[in-house]
């Protein structure tokens, strides 16, 4: 789930795997440890916490050597401790793992049968034990590894290597990514390949059920089946470091386009081949999912709307009741604990005050326990929850949220999976097709930036208007106020949401051919109900602007813009319609020529109350 680097080099390395975990470090972790071999010595630190007291331990016990592994751990089996950070050992053997081993109980005890000693309480070291084991009745260290990557379940990026013989790193990918870096008379691997940037360029991206090894000039790739494969090399096309612009105008824009990306990563290593990894949400997670009877929703702002959602969700999937509220109000209301309630907190930064200040509020009233969904890891807010789940949007630096919001929804949407499968209320089937949904997001978030080009134009209409509506239904009611929000906040027009049923009891007062009408439709069971809705606004002369699922059904003329979006499962709907208001707005505060990234009156992280 987090953070691996390898490398074979004549060189030392050390330096190169630090700065490689530096480089991931927005992933969250709670330790980081490197191993190299050097003299027929296996050395290894390891710390608790940052990279940062990995590299002053390091200062002062440097690391010589050419062949090392590194990595950064975000705790799933046994508590963040420096006995459990990786590498794990056994005899010559060194690992480190990103994912979860799900049978790691029933080979713990197979090796322990076979006289091996665990040293931590990690599913990580069944992987080193069995790979020592099968070392000894094979001929090398592949096969050995060949021979255990059939044994293990779950989801892993695992490199080994072997102080016998460090010419060589093996690896394996299934679940959880892994690429390598080529250099000159030098490779390296890395779980994603902007650890490698400083080194290299070149890439091979391993494919699932990959195995390969490699030396400083080879790499041996085999399929699943064991036969030899060769994976394209690629040249990098990442440009720029999160901090950069690169070749967009705006740092919003950037992060709209950045989500297709965020989404995988949020995804990463969390999803099993037909369910969520509960553990994802952390040690603990399941004993409280199983008997947690209510969730309360607490959040601000954008991610108080990705809460909302999250509400539909919860009671329609996973049958469990939820509410939600405003961090504000809910910190100075006298609330009544239901039993059993898990307390959620939702926030970008993780710092924000309101919600901080209810989580501590939350902590002294009678909950279960305390949940938060964050984006920047060792936050207030993670630090001082019973369990976080970090959501790998990556750094957001405009002001209005775009990826954080969106990879708020995907983590919510794998927290009602693993609550409604906890609980017993969601099938299996149900659940595979769920995941499968989220599989297939980061491509239909790439085919919905592609009508930014028509929406532009579409802003145009916006400009020189004062007003505008917001309109949806369902779940996708907080995604038209997620897109009133973004339009007020960066372009300053006033933009309000209604559910589109709420229109006629007051609002349809307003309609008129200045006040732009913005529908969201996808193609769900209140399609028809909103047609309806949509017909009362232009019979009174209202003009409507579509964004609607091409099998809608929905014809555009004089008073009725329509936008097609491709046809997405319902499931994942209001996070795709999303992106469309996302570039919306974006493109209408261009034309106004506001300050996209740093609207007037706004801050990036409300950590003042
Ligand atoms: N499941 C492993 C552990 O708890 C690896 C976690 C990770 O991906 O960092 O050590």
């Amino acid at each position: 789930m987090c953070g691996i680097v390898g490398a074979v080099a004549q060189r030392d390395v050390a330096e190169i795997l630090v700065e490689g975990l530096r480089r991931l470090e927005y992933r969250g972790y709670d330790s980081a440890g490197v191993a190299i071999v050097h003299d027929g010595q296996l050395g290894r630190v390891r710390r608790l916490g940052k990279v940062q007291a990995l590299a002053d331990a390091l200062n002062e016990q440097p690391l010589a050597g050419g062949t090392g592994i590194a990595h950064t751990r975000w705790a799933t089996h046994g508590e963040p401790s420096e006995r459990n950070a990786h590498p794990h050992v056994s005899g010559n053997i060194a690992v480190v793992h990103n994912g979860i081993i799900e049978n790691h109980e029933a080979l713990r005890e197979q090796l322990k049968a076979k006289g091996y000693e665990f040293a931590s309480d990690t599913d990580t070291e069944v992987i080193a034990h069995l790979v020592h084991w099968h070392r000894q009745h094979t001929d090398s260290l592949l096969a050995a590894l060949q021979a255990t990557v059939k044994e293990l379940r779950g989801a892993y990026g695992t490199v080994l290597m072997d102080v016998n013989d460090p010419s060589r790193l093996v690896v394996a990918r299934s679940g959880s990514p892994l690429v390598i870096g080529l250099g000159l008379g030098e490779n390296f691997i890395a779980s994603d390949q902007l650890a490698l940037l400083p080194v290299t360029r070149r890439f091979l991206f391993l494919e699932e059920g990959d195995v390969a090894e490699v030396t400083r000039r080879d790499i041996h790739i085999f399929n699943s089946d064991g036969q030899p494969v060769t994976r394209a090399e690629q040249e990098s096309e990442v440009t720029h470091d999160a901090g950069d612009k690169g070749e967009y105008r705006h740092y919003m824009l950037k992060e709209i386009f950045e989500q297709p990306r965020a989404i995988t990563d949020t995804l990463e290593g969390r999803l099993s081949e037909q369910g969520v990894v509960v553990e994802s949400f952390g040690n603990g997670a399941r004993a409280i999912f199983e008997k947690v009877e209510h969730i309360q929703l607490i959040a601000c702002g954008t991610s108080y709307h990705a809460g909302m959602v999250a509400r539909y969700w919860f009671e329609a999937l996973a049958g469990v009741p939820c509410d939600i509220e405003i961090a504000s109000e809910f910190r100075y209301r006298k609330s009544v604990v239901r039993p059993n309630s898990l307390l959620i907190t939702l926030s970008q930064s993780g710092e924000t005050a309101d919600t901080l200040a209810a989580l501590r509020l939350a902590k002294e009233s009678g909950y279960m326990g305390t949940l938060t969904i964050c984006n920047v890891p060792g936050s207030s807010l993670v630090r001082e929850s019973d369990l976080a789940f970090m959501t790998r949007a990556g750094a957001e630096i405009g002001v209005a949220s775009t990826k954080a919001f969106t990879t708020q929804l995907v983590a919510l949407l794998m927290l009602v999976a693993a609550v409604g499968r906890c609980r017993g209320n969601m099938t299996e089937q149900t659940e595979a097709e769920l995941v499968r949904s989220l599989r297939s997001l980061p491509a239909h978030i790439v085919s919905t930036l592609a009508l930014a080009g028509d929406i532009e134009q579409l802003a145009e209409e916006f400009a020189d208007k004062y007003h505008s509506l917001f309109l949806g239904r369902g779940e996708q009611y907080p995604i038209a106020m997620e897109g009133a929000l973004k339009l007020k906040e960066i372009s300053y027009i006033h933009a309000e949401a209604y559910a589109a049923g709420e229109l006629k009891h007051g609002p349809l007062a307003l309609i008129d051919a200045d006040m732009p009408i913005i529908v969201v439709a996808p193609n769900n069971e209140l399609l028809e109900k909103l047609k309806s809705n949509v017909e009362e606004v232009r019979a009174r002369g209202g003009i409507l602007y579509v964004f609607a699922d091409k099998q809608a059904g929905f014809k555009g003329d004089a008073t009725m813009r329509v936008m097609s979006l491709e046809h997405v499962d319902e499931v994942i709907a209001p996070i795709v319609y999303t992106v469309p208001l996302q570039l919306l707005s974006y493109y209408v505060a261009l034309i106004k020529g506001t300050d996209v990234d740093q609207p007037r009156n706004l801050a990036k992280s409300v950590t003042v109350e």
